[in-house]
């Protein structure tokens, strides 16, 4: 059970000392408190855990500090959509929306190599009107002798160039708990020119020490990778260590699944569940087409199959795509030959955006059929 308080209550007032005392009075109820940030306040939320069934929900409303109480159907205690649930999804990061209703384009590098072709990157960005893009420092290799990412020494140099170019998040792969630190200082050090979502790789999707220490911590947003060879509501409940802990700001990313049915593309293209996620939890949903596919691969139709597939997450819903470019592919460190290049990036915005615009047509269509 949710009990939701009204904005504005304090955790010394009367109102709210009177319902902690409520629940204090009940031995079988544990309560954990958890403050949601949103775009123009701090909301309260209680989540009573223990024998919840024999809780008097009217009595609980009637208590001056509850708006409203949310019963809990699902297993996803904080990021599920539960029965009468009209909580808000979403949230605000350095002045960006991320919710299930807008879209987000992070396009950059895999790998950040050198200083010249971040620049190159972030300088088509802005050209193009986008304020996110992607930067890994902390590469998770398959193999110990590849490239491992320049790590913590690059990040004040990169952070520089984003805040040169207005870039306002650059989502960042983590590996370590201390890469949270690493970034957290190169912030402070830079003077805070952008903004990092922490992003949790497939590889450590259930890697649940990792997951608490970015859950517990509420500097920085957290983009969670679909775990590659688990089933989703293993996945989903990765995402809900991290909201457990008390990061609510959780987007959660597709990125294909590891089988051979899946060839010849990399990964299974899995962005059909793309309004799975979106029925099933309040989060944002990514997709990755660049490690989906993981190739420049073409139709007859002159169309890439990466172009292809991104059209199918967003017309089906997608909120944000994380995807891979580099200004000279055949000199990426990582990943180079599924990147696509800078001359690409006018032509891939506008395909997002003729799928974006057909699944808002799409989506007012179904309204008018339900109304
Ligand atoms: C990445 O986005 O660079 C990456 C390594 O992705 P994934 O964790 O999905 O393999
Ligand atoms: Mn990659």
């Amino acid at each position: 059970m949710i009990v939701i308080l009204h904005s504005g209550i304090e955790t010394d007032s009367s109102d709210y000392l009177q319902l902690m005392d409520y629940f204090n009075n009940r031995p079988d109820i544990e309560t954990r408190i958890h403050q949601v940030a949103g775009a123009q306040q701090t909301i309260t939320e209680i989540y009573l855990i223990g024998n919840t069934s024999a809780l008097n929900r009217k009595e609980i409303e009637g208590l001056a500090a509850v708006e409203r109480v949310v019963r809990i159907s699902e297993e996803y205690r904080v990021i599920g959509r539960h029965h009468d649930d009209s909580r808000s999804c979403g949230f605000d990061y350095k002045g960006i929306q991320f919710n299930q209703d807008n879209l987000n384009v992070f396009a950059g590098l895999c790998a950040v190599d050198t200083p010249e072709h971040v620049e190159l990157m972030m300088k088509a960005l802005q050209d193009h009107g986008q304020v996110c893009t992607r930067m890994g420092a902390y590469k998770p290799r398959t193999s110990p002798y590849a490239f491992q990412g320049h790590g913590a020494s690059c990040l004040p140099w990169v952070f520089e160039l984003a805040g040169k170019y207005d870039i306002k998040v650059i989502a960042m792969e983590i590996t370590h708990d201390s890469h949270i630190k690493e970034i957290r200082q190169a912030l402070d050090s830079t003077g805070h020119p952008t903004g990092v979502m922490l992003q949790i790789g497939t590889r450590n999707t259930q890697n649940f020490e990792l997951l608490k220490n970015a859950g517990r911590q509420n500097d920085f947003p957290v983009l969670l990778k679909r775990g590659f060879g688990i089933t989703l509501e293993e996945s989903l409940n990765a995402a809900e260590y991290l909201a457990s802990e008390g990061n609510h700001r959780i987007v959660f990313a597709l990125r294909g699944m590891k089988t051979n049915m899946g060839d010849p593309h990399r990964n299974f293209v899995d962005f059909a569940h793309v309004p799975v996620i979106k029925r099933l939890t309040r989060l944002p949903v990514c997709i990755d087409p660049s490690h989906s596919v993981g190739s420049r691969d073409q139709g007859p139709d002159n169309i890439l199959d990466m172009a292809h597939v991104t059209a199918q997450g967003v017309i089906a819903g997608a909120n944000m795509i994380l995807v891979d470019f580099h200004p000279v592919p055949k000199k990426a460190l990582v990943d180079g030959p599924q990147a696509l290049t800078l001359e690409e990036l006018p032509y891939f915005l506008e395909d997002v955006s003729i799928a974006h615009e057909a699944y808002q047509k799409r989506k007012a269509l179904a309204a008018s059929l339900n109304s």
